[in-house]
């Protein structure tokens, strides 16, 4: 059966699990060294409602398959990840691979990052935080709020920027960017750059960026601007989500989820076996 994401009132008034980890009150399960939270989708925007009302800083990661073989390839980004405030499961192969150890809690959902950007929107909307979208291609974050707006007239826009890439790598003017959303008085921060570009842009700059919620979406806003095809829920829940934007983009597609995260993915059920 297909079901459409809970309601901010749902997830407002659902009961917190006791503490477990030091950086939010959810079990976590071990997937290949990484401390992913045991949570419903319910669980992570009511988490994340709760830090905004805080104005708590909280760097969220979205794992997915791509994102968890980019982490075996680069310990620096392993590290980051591992030191993020929160990181939940955005596509099936992670509750797959959190199954296979016996000792890990289980993972109940899968927690969609373009779902989670929406409805931070509609927390927006609702409460009066401020969004700030950066990256995506010159353009697509301003397509992205015109339909927003037209969806959620009460959402405050702070700003949009998108940053060439030589921009995110010299410092000063990565500081002008940072300046940029502070002064815009950011509450919540949408890093659209791909990853790992936007986890390691963010962890390099955490300390100096005064936001509440920071969530590195990918392609989230290309699926909100209408640029890219978003796929339906069903197939997200099957764990064809790669599959169906392979389909519309096989080009740049292909090499990422065939050659590099098909292999990866027997490799780390291998490994997660292990006792
Ligand atoms: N992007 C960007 N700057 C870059 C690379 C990517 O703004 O240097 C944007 C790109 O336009 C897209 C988003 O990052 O809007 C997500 O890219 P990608 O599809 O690679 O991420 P995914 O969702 O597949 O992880």
């Amino acid at each position: 059966m297909v079901t459409s994401p809970p309601t901010l009132e749902q997830a407002a008034s659902k009961q917190q699990t006791l503490n477990v980890s030091t950086k939010h009150p959810f079990p976590v399960a071990d997937v290949l060294g990484l401390p992913i939270a045991c949570v419903t989708y319910v669980d992570v925007l009511s988490h994340l409602n709760n830090c905004l009302a805080k104005r708590q800083k909280t760097f969220c990661v979205t794992l997915n398959l791509d994102i968890l073989r980019i982490t075996g390839e680069k310990p620096d980004f392993h590290k980051v990840v591992q030191k993020s405030d929160f990181v939940f499961a955005d596509g099936m192969p992670i509750l797959w691979l959190a199954k296979l150890n016996k000792q890990n809690s289980e993972i109940p959902e899968r927690v969609a990052g373009c779902d989670i950007a929406h409805d931070l929107c509609r927390l927006s909307h609702r409460n009066g935080y401020r969004v700030f979208i950066l990256g995506a291609a010159p353009g697509v974050a301003d397509l992205a709020v015109e339909k927003l707006r037209a969806e959620l007239p009460n959402m405050q826009v702070a700003g949009t920027y998108s940053p060439a890439f030589s921009e995110l790598q010299d410092t000063a003017q990565s500081q002008a960017i940072i300046e940029r959303i502070n002064q815009a008085n950011t509450d919540i921060l949408l890093v659209a750059l791909g990853a790992p570009k936007q986890e390691l842009w963010i962890a390099k700059n955490l300390a100096q960026l005064d936001v509440g919620v920071i969530l590195p979406c990918g392609g989230s806003i290309d699926f909100i601007a209408g640029v890219q095809k978003k796929s339906p829920q069903w197939i997200g829940k099957l764990g064809l989500e790669w599959f169906y934007r392979m389909a519309y983009n096989p080009k740049r597609l292909f090499e990422r989820y065939i050659v590099h995260d098909l292999p990866f993915l027997i490799k780390a059920c291998i490994q997660q076996n292990k006792p």
